[in-house]
């Protein structure tokens, strides 16, 4: 069966073009013009909206109310189809710092889930947040749960997950982590550099141990010190300083002011930049309170402001958006082309995660998830694998 999305602004590759997208079975087979017509395919007017791919949130904890620490086949639907109908066709759900107990039961959750997750939206694997931490840049993370990498349970885990792990993210500082990185780029999963209180030295030896990316740069990512007058930078210059490095930002506008998305964007450079919700339970809803964690042994946060905090008030715990806030944010207030916004929000977390083969591009070949939306990135249409989803 054909389809032809007809007359949409397709923003793909750095450049808006006006045009169609003819899919069949499932993929893009066609880049045509805007008032093509293809007899044999079913239409579907466009009306002049953006056309994307679909967005890539690479790291989300939750939305519409659950939680992925919840540890259900239900909590797994809910958010994910949450954050479907804002436009995310790909989503890397993310544990936190747990018990094993928990975290384990979170895993076994989503394998229960995975196929019928599968059918709407793609969910290729999790990203295991923690709980390899440094105590020191904890933020949002149950300070309870934070340990040095134990080789017994980071290989149990990956054992038992039955290949569901595809990132991990972990202070390479920590005795043990280096070793932990080999393994995990050994049995194919991504470690990432996160919470942490590493030195350039350390996230040098990182890049040797596989470690690529960077879990939401300037959240709980070192700084530039001085020991004994002399300067020692931390991973958030270190960032600047490594090509082999990739970062992802929290770009909800509260977690990053925006003149510092601006400074990101032209100094890491647009290719290297992923935007990510890292999004809370709320995600979707209009809550004033939730819990970060799962819904027995998580901690209460408030909401205000847009964003979810400690209730002291002492840092962030989380964001509460969904991907096409993080769009409107970058484009339409850090004024960031949307051309650009795009790359970031579906080509380039496609790239780093290994996705891009079928993922993160509207070219023939790759896989029909497209978004439409609007001016103000309402998101209208989302299709996956050539099949309206959002309805
Ligand atoms: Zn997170």
């Amino acid at each position: 069966m054909k389809k032809l999305i007809r007359n949409v602004r397709i923003v793909d590759g750095g450049l808006i073009t006006p045009g169609s997208l003819l899919i069949e079975d499932g993929k893009i087979t066609g880049v045509l013009a805007p008032d093509a017509v293809v007899p044999d395919a079913d239409a579907f007017e466009g009306d002049g909206l953006y056309a994307s791919a679909g967005f890539i949130d690479t790291h989300t904890h939750g939305a519409g109310g659950a939680d992925f620490m919840d540890g259900t086949t239900n909590a797994y639907k809910t958010a994910c189809r949450m954050h479907l109908i804002h436009g995310t066709t790909t989503i890397i759900p993310t544990t936190l710092a747990a018990s094993n107990e928990e975290i384990a039961r979170s895993i076994e959750a989503f394998n229960e889930a995975k196929e019928e997750l599968n059918r709407d939206q793609y969910v290729p694997g999790l990203h295991l947040e923690g709980p390899y931490f440094a105590m020191a840049m904890k933020g949002g993370q149950d300070p309870r749960y934070i340990r040095n990498p134990d080789p017994a349970e980071y290989r149990a885990f990956v054992e038992n997950a039955n290949g569901a792990i595809l990132r991990w993210s972990i202070a390479p500082e920590l005795p043990g982590a280096m070793e932990m990185g080999d393994y995990l780029c050994a049995n194919g999963i991504i470690p990432t550099i996160g919470h942490t209180d590493a030195t350039y030295d350390d996230v040098k030896e990182a890049i040797r141990h596989g470690y690529t990316h960077i879990t939401h740069l300037y959240s709980c990512t070192s700084s530039i010190i001085r020991k004994g007058g002399f300067r020692i930078l931390g991973v958030t210059e270190s960032a600047y300083c490594f090509d082999a490095l990739t970062v992802e930002l929290i770009a909800d506008g509260c977690h990053l002011p925006l003149e510092l998305i601006r400074m990101i964007v032209k100094c890491k450079g647009v290719d290297r930049i992923a935007l990510i919700t890292d999004s809370l339970r709320p995600a979707g809803l209009d809550v004033t309170e939730t819990t970060i964690g799962s819904s027995e042994y998580g901690r209460s946060v408030i909401i205000e402001d847009g964003v979810a905090k400690l209730p002291d008030r002492s840092a962030f715990a989380g964001s509460i958006a969904t991907a096409d806030r993080l769009v409107r944010t970058v484009w339409k207030k850090a004024g960031i082309p949307l051309t650009d916004t795009i790359r970031m929000m579906s080509e380039n977390p496609a790239k780093i995660m290994h996705l891009d083969d079928r993922k993160g591009r509207l070219l023939p070949g790759k896989d029909a998830d497209v978004v439409l939306f609007d001016e103000d990135v309402n998101v209208r249409d989302v299709f996956y694998m050539g099949r309206r989803v959002n309805a």
